[in-house]
């Protein structure tokens, strides 16, 4: 507070003795403004300035509010620790890691807040841009006001009227100009008398219509500020509007964002080289931050589309310290040396022979390619794409069967329990006729995980199955050669980057049935090789995909009803697992309805992720011994899951799936030597929904239909990558801003070669340490 305490409870006093504005030099109201605005609540503030104009009562009720503000921030001190009263003053001082609970005015309640925000930090708030921007054009006369436009005039209040209403209260305030009145018309927003008084002059933005009643112009949905603090030259055109959440206002979001800019942004350092700024017409940092906060008179059209020069500074800034980050991590695992595996494996061998069939052309092509890696003596790092069913994860066991002849342990990471469950079943017996020890690892805390643990630990077991639990959990390893993640689009970087906490660093495979173009593989996964499973096994007969309207339900049932009958198995799939308000079809009710009419007399299950596993567990392996004819589940089966008979599969509201979803989950059944049946049962209503189930049921080729995902859904959302595996960046989306994501790259290569340490880039390699350089702690090196 710049004020002390005693002066301020003495005007105080002497202001609710007088009422007279006089209990200070100059005017209350203006001690108010220009002393206490930084620690008082907006409003209040705001208020403050027609203060000389209430009536005694309502100055009575504001110095009161006052006063019951200032109180609660006096609390506020008295429980924070080690905070004397001299020290209220003292500004602690901010760097970008300052939690926001330490700026003025923000206590715990607007601290939740803004946390639900994910602003946790001044970082976070001076980066916590606008979600879109508003044009609310330059102040214009009342006459030439236009219907339906937002619009802005200024003008002085002439009348307020208050009327009782059915549902409260409606005021009608007059405002005017030269060229006429116009009506602002506010339901239940009784205060606003208080501030908007006759005489004062405002600046109203809203859109406008022209009432049949008195031929005025009038508006109900509109936003004021009092034209005296607005002066021409600062007129804001362009105003950022920014996300909300309840019980914080843009005015409230906005002033916490200025105060950070005008505390910290001035000694924020520049990060990108000046020459490169300048070549490409970039802006500085610090000019662009502000910009984007505070646009005023930018091009709302390039704004709209992340366009403007300080989108395109900041986004570049965000990819290069990420591009630079990777190369660093590429060039860093490339450097490793561990122990080569001899070439040709035993293990590889006997298990191959086990088999019931030869690899494809693509899958010895793509193990080749592993077996260099492994044989070469240096740490691999490559990523195996494949469509569903390609037989990714036979090479990936293949993979590890190398290593774990070479006298090294191998994890195995995958989305699910179920799914981890899955691969334990599958591969145990066959592995442990070879002699070795298999471990799956759930959550939990059993005696008997002790045990395995404490295995682990001793390098008594070679191959060991689990989920992102694996990187949770306290495994040890004893000697850990070879990581691999199944699926990746589930996983970052930063797990990866986690995972080698664990152990020196391992061989890492990571293993995606998401196609995601080559290129851009490169950038997002550059610390990665990339070899691509492109050929399916001989012999599958595919899926047959059919369409239909809820209301043909039975028709549906009825036909995978038929093949039930002989022998085979189905899933069902539903969107959602009880009953809710939505009309989804779930779990509960469709099993229940399985039960009782279409399916009467078959074996019929439930799974979904809520279930505890051991239940799960018991499920699937009586599924997969047949004893049960038909699994309603949620999507947890959508990956992985390996049932070679489970050949028909019901998709419940398929609208309610997107399409990599739905190939996915497709991919279930397309395993036998049956030709697999996927209904689709929908109502789409959207144009897009319905391209979705066309596209389903005339293509099984899961790049195509990555493609068209692409082109209906937009990168980021296909890609499901907002919410997994890409690095927390604040601006940028690498799937939208592609094009610079490139550009990044090729200036973070370029500057590199010149300066493979970045010894003459102290700032960038100050910041790309400061917010990738967890991607560069590769863990104890052996
Ligand atoms: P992905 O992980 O790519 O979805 P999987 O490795 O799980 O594929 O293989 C899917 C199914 O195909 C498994 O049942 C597997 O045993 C079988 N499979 C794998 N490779 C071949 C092959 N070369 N020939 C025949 N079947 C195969
Ligand atoms: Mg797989």
């Amino acid at each position: 507070m710049s004020v002390e305490k005693s002066f301020l409870q003495k005007v105080l006093h002497r202001e609710k003795e007088k009422l007279d504005n006089l209990s200070v030099i100059g005017g209350f109201n203006r001690f108010i403004k220009n002393h206490l605005s930084t620690i008082l609540p907006s409003d209040l503030v705001e208020e403050a300035e027609n203060y000389p104009l209430f009536s005694k009562s309502e100055k009575i009720r504001f110095l009161q509010e006052i006063e019951n503000a200032i109180s609660a921030l006096q609390k506020n001190n008295a429980t924070a620790p080690q905070r004397s009263r001299a020290s209220i003053s003292q500004k602690k001082p901010l760097n970008l890691e300052t939690p926001v609970r330490y700026l003025k005015g923000v206590g715990p309640a607007l601290e939740r807040k803004l946390n639900k925000l994910n602003i946790k930090t001044l970082e976070d708030l001076i980066y916590f841009f606008p979600r879109t921007y508003r044009d609310r054009g330059h102040p214009t006369t009342i006459d030439t006001l236009k219907e339906g436009m937002l619009q802005t005039v200024e003008g002085k209040v002439i009348s307020v009227r208050r009327r009782n209403i059915r549902r409260g209260t409606l005021l009608k305030i007059t405002i005017g100009d030269d060229t006429g009145l116009a009506d602002l018309l506010c339901f239940n927003q009784d205060y606003l008398s208080r501030i908007l008084r006759p005489g004062t002059r405002i600046l109203v933005t809203g859109r406008f219509r022209r009432s049949s009643v008195s031929g005025r112009m009038e508006t109900s949905n509109f936003e004021y500020e009092p034209a005296s603090r607005v002066k021409k030259e600062n007129f804001e055109k362009i105003v950022p509007v920014y996300s909300l959440t309840k019980g914080l206002s843009q005015k409230k979001i906005r002033s916490l964002v200025e105060y950070a800019l005008q505390n910290y942004l001035p000694s924020l350092e520049e990060t990108l080289p000046e020459e490169t700024v300048q070549r490409l017409n970039l802006l500085p940092k610090r000019k662009a931050i502000y910009l984007l906060h505070n646009p005023g008179e930018e091009n709302i059209e390039e704004l709209l589309q992340r366009r403007s020069r300080a989108h395109l500074t900041l986004i570049f800034e965000e990819f290069i310290l990420f591009a630079l980050s990777l190369k660093l991590r590429k060039s860093m695992l490339q450097k490793l040396r561990v122990a080569p595996c001899p070439s040709g494996s035993r293990l590889v061998k006997e298990f191959t022979a086990k088999l019931p069939f030869k690899l494809t052309g693509a899958q010895s092509r793509v193990f080749e390619e592993i077996s260099r890696d492994l044989e070469s003596g240096f740490i691999m790092n490559r990523l195996i794409q494949g469509d569903v069913g390609s037989g990714k994860t036979l090479v990936a066991i293949l993979s590890a069967l190398k290593v774990i002849d070479s006298g090294q342990q191998v994890a195995l990471m995958v989305p699910t329990e179920i799914l981890a469950e899955q691969h334990y079943h599958r591969y145990r017996d066959i592995l442990e006729e070879l002699g070795l020890k298999v471990a799956l690892i759930k959550g939990g805390n059993s005696k008997q995980k002790a045990e395995l643990l404490s295995q682990i630990a001793q390098g008594k077991i070679n191959l060991i199955i689990g989920t992102h639990a694996l990187l949770e959990e306290k495994v040890q390893f004893a000697n850990l050669g070879l990581v691999i993640v199944d699926e990746q689009h589930r996983f970052g970087v930063m797990q990866r980057a986690r995972l080698k906490e664990k152990a020196h660093v391992p061989h890492t495979l990571v293993m995606t049935a998401t196609p995601i173009p080559r290129t851009l593989a490169l950038t997002l996964y550059g610390d990665l090789d990339v070899s691509v499973v492109d050929e399916k096994p001989v012999g599958r007969k595919g899926v047959e995909t059919l369409f239909f309207p809820i209301k043909e339900r039975f028709k549906a049932y009825n036909r995978v009803r038929s093949r039930i009958e002989e022998g085979e198995q189905a899933y069902v799939v539903c969107p959602a697992i009880e009953e809710s308000e939505e009309e989804i079809s779930n779990v509960q009710e469709i099993a229940e309805m399985l039960r009782e009419k279409w399916f009467k007399g078959l074996r019929i299950a439930i799974i979904h992720g809520r279930l505890p596993s051991k239940e799960k567990e018991e499920i699937m392996a009586s599924f997969e011994k047949r004893a049960i004819d038909v699994l309603v589940s949620t999507s947890v089966i959508e990956v992985g899951i390996d049932v070679p008979n489970a050949t028909c599969m019901v998709i419940e509201n398929a609208e309610r799936f997107g399409l990599a979803q739905l190939h996915q989950l497709r991919g279930r059944i397309g395993r036998g030597s049956v030709r697999g049946l996927c209904i689709l049962l929908a109502n789409p209503t959207t144009e897009e929904a319905r391209q979705r189930m066309k596209i389903m049921t005339s293509t099984e080729d899961g790049f195509r239909i990555a493609e068209e995902d692409l082109r209906l859904r937009g990168p980021g959302e296909f890609y499901g990558v907002r919410q997994h595996g890409v690095p927390e960046f604040y601006l940028a989306d690498p799937f939208e801003d592609w094009p610079l994501l490139e550009k990044a790259h090729q200036e973070a290569e370029a500057i590199l070669t010149k300066d493979p340490e970045l010894r003459n880039y102290q700032n960038l390699r100050r910041e790309m340490e400061r917010k990738f350089g967890k991607y560069l702690d590769l863990g104890e090196v052996s």
